[in-house]
């Protein structure tokens, strides 16, 4: 009979990746990397992770900051709520916490943007707390490896996986046992091409034996995508040209954008000048011309962005309060959504 937990970590001692959150017991830098990691591959979170941590070192210097400058080292990265929450949560520590890390599991997940494997994962790597980290690879791995048939994505499903990995924790290593359950999801246990071979587990593990490795995970539900149809405005003025900030309760929430109609289907040229342009944004004499057209696809939603070039007179542009003159060389001041940085990069206008 396999010591699940000596073999996982005996196996993560020799096989584990050298990666710099892994050699600290800094909450706070375990913490950014847990966040950056949430959607975001190992090779591309590295460099923001470096990054982000050079920029702001510790948690003074994180809630200190203007937002701006936050969402501006997380541009590129996608999901942005994840950089506010970060910056929110590092305020509140300072305020509350006096700036000081939370230490227990129920004031860590307290933090906005921590849920349960996040909070699992700062409590046992920075704190040897003994809780389980149920993640994607490890959702994989343990279903292969036990057969499990309940669906992940459903209430049950969390619950079933989450008791499962709570019984098989170590509890004399609870880091290193979650960081080992990660990694060989991550390395071994792969969605396509798993290296069972490799694997200390294939003689126990029920979907190799039965030869189902990709019956698992099982999921219920598809991700709905919603489409929305975007048009952007270029608007040029000298050497610069016209921008805005987002708001509202939406995907990019405070980044910049160029001027922005949303349409409820695909719309022509000819359809913004005669009837939303002057409707939307009060500009009378648009005369407008399709640049660019591209699909950006989000996790729930497809964006069919088309940009066109808009020239009208100033004195329109400049009614609107919301719009932002600026250099085209200090476009990279400003943190824009990777759609508008391809648009930038297409029309060969200087990216951030
Ligand atoms: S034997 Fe293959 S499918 Fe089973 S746990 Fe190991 S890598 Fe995953």
């Amino acid at each position: 009979m396999i010591d699940f937990s000596n073999t996982l970590i005996e196996w993560y001692k020799e096989n584990a990746r050298s990666l710099p959150w892994r050699f600290t017991k800094n909450p706070y830098k375990i913490w950014i990397s847990e966040i950056i990691l949430q959607q975001t591959q190992v090779k591309q979170g590295l460099q923001y992770y470096l990054s982000f941590i050079k920029t702001f070192p510790d948690i003074s210097s994180l809630a200190n900051a203007a937002e701006d400058k936050v969402l501006k080292a997380w541009q590129g990265l996608g999901y942005y709520s994840r950089a506010r929450n970060l910056h929110f949560s590092a305020k509140m520590i300072l305020s509350t916490y006096q700036g000081e890390f939370p230490k227990s599991y129920k004031d860590i997940i307290k933090l906005k943007g921590v849920g349960l494997y996040t909070a699992a994962a700062i409590a046992s790597f920075a704190f040897d707390l003994p809780y389980p980290v149920v993640d994607g690879n490890v959702y994989r791995f343990l279903s292969r490896l036990k057969g499990i048939k309940t669906p992940i994505d459903t209430s049950e499903g969390k619950k079933q996986f989450y008791e499962l990995a709570h019984q098989l924790l170590s509890l004399t290593d609870p880091a290193g046992h979650n960081q080992a359950m990660m990694e060989i999801g991550s390395l071994i246990c792969k969605p396509k091409l798993p290296r069972c071979s490799e694997c200390p587990f294939n003689t126990m593990c029920i979907a190799y034996q039965t030869n189902t490795i990709y019956d698992f995970p099982v999921k219920e539900n598809k991700v709905k995508q919603r489409k929305r149809y975007f048009n952007y405005f270029l608007i040029q003025e000298k050497d610069g040209l016209y921008i805005t900030k987002r708001t509202g309760n939406d995907i990019w929430k405070n980044l910049y954008e160029l001027p922005l109609i949303e349409s409820n289907q695909s719309v022509s040229a000819k359809c913004l000048k005669e009837e939303l342009i002057p409707q939307k944004l009060n500009f009378e004499s648009a005369s407008i011309k399709l640049l660019h057209k591209t699909k950006h696809i989000l996790s729930h939603q497809i964006l069919e962005t088309k940009f066109f070039l808009l020239i009208d007179s100033l004195e329109n542009v400049k009614s609107h309060s919301d719009y932002i003159y600026i250099k085209q060389s200090d476009l990279q001041e400003y943190a824009f959504p990777q759609l508008l940085l391809n648009f930038f990069a297409a029309i060969g206008i200087s990216k951030g």
